[in-house]
């Protein structure tokens, strides 16, 4: 029997828009669909009545599938020919494991295709309206993750700063050691950011404000999962500099 192949699919940030083509139509066609905790019930709902989804979800506290359990699940059902539809948030290449599952696949001589997706940077981005990168204030953009693991030795000097933005993935848990690090690191406690929670979604919410205040700023507004932390003068165009681009533009 022929092995069957695993899509390796990125599901976006929430919106079902958001989709690629690609990624819907393999969601539309699936019959077993392996998805992460990120993906919403809007895109969970193109899936066939008859698929089969198998959740897998991960959360920082309590594992429901290791990842080696994953693994195991996609290559037995790839090995017993069916096609599996992995399905993650965001982009999986992007602190989506998505990496460790093709390189396994391929280990064990199963075919993967992999999917792009918008990953949560670009779509919060687009959903707050702040340019990562901007001719005026940033030609540098970085993608960290923030999670407790290794945290302190991840060494991030001079992904912030003036003409840099820096986007934290996971970070929410652990604002006060961010904020500390950065701030150790030799960054302004003045630096403006912004915290974009559910970006894309309904519910979504931005709040702003600077380095300092960022563990306040979260446990103020119970920031939840899943949240962005946008680092960078791009968080904060003056309203004076939006004035001054107005007055030209209708001169
Ligand atoms: N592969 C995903 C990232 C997975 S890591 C991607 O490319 O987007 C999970 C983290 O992504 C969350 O902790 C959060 O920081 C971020 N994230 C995912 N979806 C998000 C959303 N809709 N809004 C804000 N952040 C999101």
């Amino acid at each position: 029997m022929e092995n069957g192949t695993i899509y390796l699919v990125g599901a976006g940030p929430g919106d079902p828009d958001l989709l690629t083509l690609r990624a819907a139509r393999l969601i539309e066609r699936a019959s077993i669909i392996v998805h992460d905790g990120l993906v919403s019930a809007d895109i969970l709902a193109l899936a066939s009545p008859s698929a089969r989804l198998i959740s897998v979800a991960k959360k920082r506290s309590h594992h429901t599938l290791p990842q080696d359990e994953i693994n195991r699940l996609l290559i037995r059902e790839a090995k017993a020919g069916r096609d599996v539809v992995r399905l993650k948030g965001g982009d999986p290449l992007i602190f989506g494991r998505g990496g460790e599952e093709a390189e396994l696949a391929r280990a064990c001589g199963v075919e993967v295709e992999i999917v792009p997706g918008i990953s949560a940077a670009n779509a919060a981005a687009a959903a707050a309206q702040i340019a990562l990168t901007h001719r005026d204030a940033a030609s540098i953009v970085s993608f960290v993750a923030g999670q407790c693991k290794g945290l302190s030795d991840q060494n991030w000097t001079g992904l912030a700063g003036k003409g840099r933005t820096l986007v934290i993935y996971m970070g929410v848990k652990t604002a006060p050691q961010i904020a500390e690090k950065l701030m150790a690191d030799g960054l302004s406690p003045d630096m403006p950011l912004a915290i974009v929670e559910n970006a894309s979604r309904p519910e979504m919410r931005m709040i702003r404000g600077l380095l300092a205040e960022l563990p306040d700023l979260v446990a103020a507004h119970r920031i939840g999962s899943p949240a962005l932390i946008v680092i960078g003068e791009v968080t904060a165009r003056s309203d004076a500099e939006l004035a001054a681009q107005a007055a030209e533009a209708a001169a």
